[in-house]
């Protein structure tokens, strides 16, 4: 960590250079700030400089110093307001460390703008307050590629402290249209909840039978738990209608923060009834499955399932923060590991080449007795979620481009149901690449050695790669014609041609899905 520069941006007022001096306090480190590197520079004030060069001149001296902070090491470094919007000065500094954004509330950026008493000309407009607001909203969408920290309400030693806690972790931002969520992956999260999800009012955290035993009391007293049943079986309606009764029965109001803690049921039943409860409450994701980490609980589906079909109501709800806490994962079944292992895998495929390769290379990573590779494991999750990320950020609402993370799902989502749920997501969705790769072979998309490749990365994994026979094709037919990633009544596909290169296929005949299903097991 020493060996890192830590980096401030965001708004003037959010407090960077206040901030950045108390954490270089606490880090026994050497704090820059541009803006005085600059000033110490040039022999002149910003403003001055402003006013007599033109802002051009300014952003060309901020650039330079961009370049020479960068050379260095073990730095607190300050930002001016600006600088890291520039996409050359972002991409020089987030190399050499975390990148975090200090925001605050319109009203507390103008009264700590008017206390520190600098002659500014945003001050000199009629209406301040709003004027900044604007800014702040036309510069939301650049700030949002980095983790936020609200200092609203806080001292600068408090954010100091904040930061420092964030410092052995991985802090990644996830914006969409109106804002930006922090994902935090690290361990032993659990017990820091309300500080790392920057929670203020009650919490209520919905878990499952296996899970909350094991958790939820890290969460302190305060937090009121209500738990549900274990298992896909209890992703419904029903249960939503239990959970409702429970936060009625206990008077939760608007106030209060939802926090899902477990696998991928916990965190899809959790967001809706977050989501729909008094027309919304906050909502904070705790995964405690490696599937959840990775997939779920980014991304902001949620949602039940219905005898039709999985998930075929749901609601978009954005979460305030995850929490990826890896060192859940000690007790999660070796089963349950190996099928988060195969979202793992397909992230790899879809995105991140480097991923795969590493997965190639690592000698039985995820055996049940030498699954716990720590450093790598925060690792795949991190990579994982960032693949994802990408993908949500262009498709928010899964207009198109987001259905190339179903890769491998129409297929699995398919085996999963027509199994009745007794064979895992994860492992209809190691069955499903393989279908989706020897699909994309056949059709000419795709060499036949990469069926092969990745094939040995599942079976490493633990995981399964035939189609039980027990189930046939024509019944495995019928179910993806009731999933509804149909696209206008076709099946759709989403197809490897490579690692990192995938394509969406629709209007595959029928005789063609049925030939692949035969050639990968079904009956
Ligand atoms: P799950 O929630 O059923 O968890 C699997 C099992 O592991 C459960 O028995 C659970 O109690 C247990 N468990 C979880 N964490 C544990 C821990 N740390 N220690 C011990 N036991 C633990 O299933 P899952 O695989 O996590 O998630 C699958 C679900 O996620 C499916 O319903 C799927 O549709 C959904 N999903 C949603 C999205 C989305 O974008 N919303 C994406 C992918 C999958």
């Amino acid at each position: 960590m020493e060996q890192q520069n830590v980096i401030l941006t965001g708004f003037m007022g959010t407090g960077k250079s206040t901030v950045g001096r108390h954490l270089a306090e606490l880090l026994g480190c050497e704090f820059a700030d541009t803006d005085v590197l600059i000033e110490e520079r040039h022999g002149s004030s910003v403003a001055a400089i402003f006013a007599e060069e033109g802002e051009p001149a300014f952003r060309r001296l901020e650039a330079t110093v961009a370049q020479e902070l960068a050379q260095r090491q073990g730095l607190v470094i300050a930002t001016g307001g600006r600088l890291m919007l520039d996409e050359a000065n972002a991409a020089l500094l987030a190399a050499t460390g975390p990148v975090f954004c200090l925001t605050a509330d319109p009203h507390t950026i103008l009264a700590r703008l008017r206390e520190d008493g600098a002659q500014r000309p945003l001050l000199a407009t009629p209406d301040p307050a709003q004027r900044i607001a604007g800014l702040l909203a036309e510069r939301g969408p650049a700030y949002a590629a980095f983790p936020q920290i609200d200092t609203t309400g806080k001292t600068p030693a408090q954010v100091a402290k904040e930061l420092q806690m964030l410092l052995d972790k991985t802090v990644l931002s996830v914006a969409y249209p109106q804002g930006s969520y922090n994902v935090v992956v690290g361990e032993d999260l659990l017990p820091s909840l309300t500080s790392l999800a920057d929670i203020s009012g009650p919490v209520v955290v919905i878990t499952d039978t296996n899970v909350g035993p094991l958790y939820a009391a890290q969460f302190g007293p305060a937090a009121g738990v209500i738990t549900i049943p274990a298992g896909e079986q209890h992703k419904t309606l029903q249960t939503v209608q239990f959970l409702y009764d429970e936060l009625l029965a206990a008077g939760i109001s608007r106030q209060a923060t939802v926090v899902a803690l477990g696998g991928g049921v916990v965190g899809d039943v959790a967001g809706f009834v977050a989501a729909t409860y008094m027309r919304g409450l906050d909502f904070v994701q705790c995964p405690t499955s490696l599937l959840a980490m990775v997939d779920a609980s980014v991304g902001a589906k949620t949602g039940v399932d219905m005898p039709q079909g999985k998930n075929l109501v749901g609601a978009f709800k954005q979460p305030q923060a995850v929490l990826a806490d890896i060192s859940t994962l000690r007790t999660l079944p070796p089963a349950e590991f190996a099928s988060g292992m195969a979202e793992v895998i397909k992230s790899a495929i879809i995105g991140d080449p480097q991923l795969f390769l590493r997965l190639e290379a690592a000698p039985a990573l995820v055996t049940p007795e030498d699954r716990i590779h720590w450093a790598d494991v925060a690792d795949f999750v991190t990579r994982s979620i960032e693949v994802k990320r990408s993908v949500v950020e262009d498709d928010p609402f899964e207009k198109g481009l987001r259905a190339v993370l179903n890769l491998g799902h129409t297929f699995g989502h398919a085996i999963e149901q027509a199994s009745g749920y007794g064979i895992r997501h994860g492992e209809g969705v190691a069955m499903g690449l393989i279908a989706a790769t020897t699909m994309s072979a056949e059709l000419g998309h795709a060499d036949e050695s990469l069926t092969a490749r990745i094939a040995s990365v599942l079976i490493r994994s633990g995981l399964p790669t035939r189609i039980p026979h027990f189930l046939s094709a024509d019944v495995l037919l019928a179910a993806m014609g009731s999933d509804k990633k149909k696209a206008n009544g076709r099946l759709r596909f989403v197809l490897p041609r490579d690692i990192g290169d995938v394509i969406i296929v629709d209007d595959i005949p029928e005789t063609t899905v049925v030939g692949v299903l035969r050639a990968c097991g079904a009956s």
